[in-house]
């Protein structure tokens, strides 16, 4: 059960509706989310019915609807914007995480930052610890890729994205990382949500490869009901029948999450196809279908990469599909974050109006 508490309500009062929520749930907890302030109650009482709720400072009581309550459309009409270094995701500017699928040392992630950075990628995306299918490929460079990548990040001036599996390393890792990524095996890893949660850094949740919409919005309220409201989706592509591709980059998920949620959602066309030739078309598919960004795998030599060299992009492909994406962008309202220098010398047209009110 989800509160919607008014803005002028006292702390007492919100207390009085804590507790009431209390006599029916195992858990009830008040929220300060980017959109307002809610109270919950989570985990119903069994046999207890839900409790009256005719409080001062009550704006609006309204009920998870298949496990979605305060990651729906409804909880924040206008959109959330989650800041992630000089974008805010969601905004009208679009997000460009890329990097290299793991930190493999010094000498591939400093100067593949820079690069990245001069061509107007938003964030430094990098694996330190690596769900592998296999115990013999390679797992990461653990923390020292961490520090690593925040320090190539930080020299670059781009903010860090990397993934966390187990919950007991949220804490050692939460100095060098910007932007937790929960990656799709994790994505029902439910004590693993709920560290994040407490933790309140912004999480960019990854789709389970085997998961539905509903699934992974369900994924997204953990974080929510948890607390933390700076929550980045992610469509990264699902098992189907088809086995030319690695997976199924699903981009109706991309219009159907942009309606259902106002949670900003990123397209990550790497593990979506598996291949590199794929990933600059589907990266223009998925601007135009409404995603709020980008996660491309980018490292200097994909054919020596230690993971997913195949998906990965060279940094001329990079390049090259900055500028084609940006072209895409401007066609649907949109723009990317790029240093003045980077910019091509053509005039371009002032992005139309397109509703993000920016
Ligand atoms: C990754 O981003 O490198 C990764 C492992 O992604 P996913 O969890 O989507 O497979
Ligand atoms: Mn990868």
């Amino acid at each position: 059960m989800i509160v919607r508490i008014a803005p002028d309500a006292r702390p007492s009062e919100e207390e009085a509706i804590r507790l009431r929520l209390e006599e029916a749930f195992a858990e009830a907890r008040l929220l300060s989310l980017p959109f307002g302030r809610f109270a919950v109650g989570l985990s119903p009482r069994p046999g207890v019915p839900p409790p009256p709720l005719d409080l001062p400072g009550v704006l609006s009581v309204f009920a998870p609807r298949e496990g979605e309550g305060l990651v729906s459309r409804e909880a924040a009409p206008g959109g959330t914007r989650v800041p992630l270094g000089p974008v805010e995701v969601g905004g009208p500017t679009l997000a460009l995480v890329a990097g290299p699928c793991s930190v493999e040392g010094r000498d591939q992630i400093f100067p593949l930052a820079r690069f990245l950075a001069a061509c107007g990628a938003t964030a430094l995306r990098g694996g330190a610890f690596k769900p592998r299918t296999s115990p013999y490929a390679f797992q990461g460079l653990g923390r020292e890729g961490l520090a690593l990548l925040c320090e190539a990040g930080r020299r670059a001036g781009l903010p860090v994205v990397s993934e966390v599996m187990d919950p007991r390393e949220v804490e050692a890792a939460e100095p060098y990382v910007d932007l937790f990524q929960v990656g799709a095996r994790s994505m029902q890893n439910f004590p693993l949500l709920r560290t994040l949660a407490e933790a309140g850094k912004a999480v960019l949740l990854k789709r389970g490869a085997s998961s539905t919409v509903q699934e992974l919005l369900g994924a997204a309220e953990y974080l929510l009901a948890g607390g933390n409201g700076k929550v980045i989706l992610c469509e990264r592509g699902i098992k189907t029948f088809e086995t030319a591709t690695r997976n199924t980059l699903d981009l109706n998920a991309v219009a159907l999450l942009k309606e259902r949620t106002h949670l900003p959602v990123l397209v990550d066309p790497s593990h979506g196809t598996g291949r590199r030739e794929l990933v600059l078309p589907l990266a223009r598919a998925a601007v135009a279908a409404g995603a709020d960004g980008l996660l491309l795998e980018v490292h200097p030599d994909p054919p020596r990469a230690l993971s997913d060299g195949r998906q990965s992009l060279t940094v001329a492909e990079f390049r090259l599909l900055v500028e084609e994406v940006e072209a895409v962008a401007w066609a649907v309202g949109r723009h990317l974050h790029r240093p003045r220098a980077a910019r091509p010398e053509t005039v371009r047209p002032e992005p139309r109006a397109s509703g993000w009110g920016a």
